[in-house]
């Protein structure tokens, strides 16, 4: 499989590459991942089984997306396909080092800068992945039926499938069926997202520039990253400070937060079981209220 890899790198770059050291790098939720180099480059390669080629795939097309964009830091992809029965995804290594001083400034005025690259229409050319679950992008008539149809719905369905029905299916239809009341007054542009903004998915380079990996892209409402950057913590007041300053957010945003992070809690649900249950009908009796 390795040698396999080395060529496909050598061949996507143009110079031969033939692996001296591959090591096992830990902390990531989904995949094997892998540092490999040679005495004069490093890539990072993730593995997974051959049946989840898609997921690579589209992860390396949404990291081109945001390299493209040229706002925030993001690994290049290098190369994606099958080795010896094992997809893989290749890409640039990033040296990551502890934030310096007004790290968590430059990370929210980037991904405001990011925030403000505008696509065609919500949703994107190719479905991905959220977690392990099949994320669709295909795209909606407009943003509230998107958020309806392709995220929560999607989500309460799954939830359906894996068991979860009573209560949470309930209120969750009564949700979904009040859900332009939440946007009255606002139609979001399609924003590019990194759509999995969760604190594990940025750093800083050596140069202390922000980095942000393992997005899940789509065209959307930019209050969904920002919601999520407040669902599990670990971004500094700092970069909440330095993003409204460089692109203020609606007043609206204070409740539309948790139908935002509703979609992710749906999904530790169909991923992780039962003990999100209660968070989720939580948020959907809270946001139920605010909808009237
Ligand atoms: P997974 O897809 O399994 O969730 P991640 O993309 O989150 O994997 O990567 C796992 C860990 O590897 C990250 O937490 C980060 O520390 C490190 N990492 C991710 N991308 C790179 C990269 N391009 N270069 C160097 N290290 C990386």
């Amino acid at each position: 499989m390795w040698n396999f890899i080395d060529k496909e790198i050598s061949a996507a770059t143009g110079t031969e590459f033939f692996a001296a050291t591959r090591s096992s790098v830990g902390g990531g939720c989904i995949n094997s991942t892998y540092r490999v180099e040679d005495d004069a480059r490093r890539f990072f390669v993730k593995i997974n089984r051959a049946e989840r080629l898609p997921m690579f795939d589209a992860e390396a097309e949404g990291l081109r997306e945001i390299v493209a964009a040229g706002a925030i830091r993001a690994p290049r992809p290098v190369c994606a396909g099958i080795a010896a029965d094992c997809a893989f995804l290749a890409m640039e290594y990033i040296n990551f080092s502890a934030p310096g001083k007004g790290a968590g400034e430059e990370l929210g005025r980037r991904l405001a800068a990011m925030h403000q690259v505008a696509g065609p229409r919500h949703g994107w050319r190719l479905d991905n992945t959220i977690g392990a679950t099949l994320q669709v992008n295909s795209p909606a008539e407009n943003w509230a039926e998107f958020w309806r149809e392709r995220r929560l719905g999607h989500q309460l369905a799954l939830a359906a499938r894996n068991g979860y029905q009573g209560v949470l299916q309930r209120q969750g239809g009564r949700l979904l069926s009040k859900l332009d009341g939440f946007f009255a007054g606002y139609a979001p542009p399609p924003s590019l997202l990194h759509g999995d903004l969760w604190g594990g998915n940025f750093g800083f380079d050596r140069a202390g520039a922000p980095v942000i990996f393992d997005p899940a892209v789509y065209y959307g409402d930019r209050e969904t990253d920002l919601a999520m950057t407040e669902l599990f913590g670990g971004f500094p007041p700092s970069f909440h400070a330095a993003y409204r300053e460089a692109f203020p957010l609606d007043p609206g945003y204070r409740v539309r937060k948790t139908l935002y992070n509703l979609y992710h809690i749906l999904n530790h649900l169909n991923l992780f079981g039962g003990g999100y249950l209660g968070e989720a009908e939580g948020m959907i009796a809270l946001l139920l209220s605010e909808v009237g």
